[in-house]
């Protein structure tokens, strides 16, 4: 959705609100298209005195992986948002990370917002904290039982020792 920042200004104290959804549905993230759901995002842009703020609440039903044993985990999820729309930047506000630079007068919030969210997205989910993942050799999911392989990796060289050792016994 596109806001025109001219018309805030025309009007002191005013507030557009906003509430809409999107199909995110294509959106790759780690490997993974997580809003299979569309995505609400929610707020208002407000002009106090000059000063442009955006304020929104990204709400996502994420569909994801667990990072250990791939078995599929969903969740519901929200990203805050609150940036200062600028036009320009000053020496010192380089360093500031509430500020947003618009470069024109028709700010599109879908740029601004669905970044946000990407960059809030958890790296790895886990089904369960305790998710003991799959086994590296057969593939068993540890969460189910045993599998009975020795999982342990052995340097090939203490391999071969493990062997005569063996064959010592
Ligand atoms: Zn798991
Ligand atoms: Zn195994």
């Amino acid at each position: 959705m596109q806001i025109r920042l001219q018309e805030l200004a025309t009007k002191p104290g005013y507030r557009a609100q906003f509430d809409y959804t999107i199909d995110l549905s294509q959106e790759e993230v780690g490997f993974e298209f997580p809003f299979q759901q569309p995505v609400r995002l929610e707020g208002e842009v407000s002009d106090d005195a000059g000063a442009i703020t955006l304020s929104a609440t990204i709400y996502a039903h994420v569909t994801t992986r667990c990072a250990r044993c791939g078995k599929p985990v969903e969740y519901d999820k929200e990203t805050d948002v609150e940036f200062l729309l600028v036009k320009e930047l000053e020496n010192d506000d380089e360093d500031r990370d509430d500020l947003y630079l618009v470069e024109s007068d028709a700010v599109e919030l879908d740029d601004i917002l669905i970044p946000e969210l990407i960059l809030d997205m958890e790296m790895s989910v886990l089904c369960d904290e305790d998710c003991k993942g799959l086994c590296p050799k057969c593939g068993q999911d540890l969460n189910q039982g045993q599998c009975g392989c020795v999982t342990k990796e052995i340097d090939p060289r203490l391999a071969v020792l493990q062997k005569f050792l063996n064959s010592k016994k």
